[in-house]
């Protein structure tokens, strides 16, 4: 069980700055901004690969808590919200997650 699904059911603590039916939103353990949040599926996806077409509704729902947490945290004039899939991606914890990243001048992609 991955430590997102042990968040996701109470019985590990976490900054939480958003929660609906579907989806959490926590602030990272170790930003790499000033702004760091982790959206976060309560489904346990392994990753965007995982997700069968007929569920990716679930990325509309994710945009739209982005940008509500963007205006929440005043980053709104740029920001990026990205997703790790698989081991070359660098990808920690197999549980479907976006970051949203913020709050300074992002350098280029890597
Ligand atoms: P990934 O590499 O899987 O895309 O990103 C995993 C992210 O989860 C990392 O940015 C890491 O700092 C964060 N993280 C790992 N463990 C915890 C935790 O226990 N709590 C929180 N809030 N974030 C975590």
């Amino acid at each position: 069980m991955s430590i997102f699904k042990e968040i996701i059911e109470g019985r590990m603590p976490a900054d939480k700055v958003y929660e609906d039916d579907d989806i959490i939103a926590i602030k990272d353990i170790a930003p790499k901004a000033p702004v760091h949040i982790l959206i976060i599926t309560k489904k346990d996806y392994s990753s965007l690969h995982d997700i069968p077409d007929e569920e990716l509704g679930i990325i509309k729902d994710i945009a739209k808590v982005a940008k509500t947490l963007a205006e929440k945290f005043s980053i709104q004039e740029g920001y990026r919200l990205i997703t790790n899939v698989g081991p070359d991606s660098g990808q920690e914890i197999k549980h479907l997650h976006f970051h949203l990243i913020g709050g300074k001048k992002l350098g280029s992609m890597a």
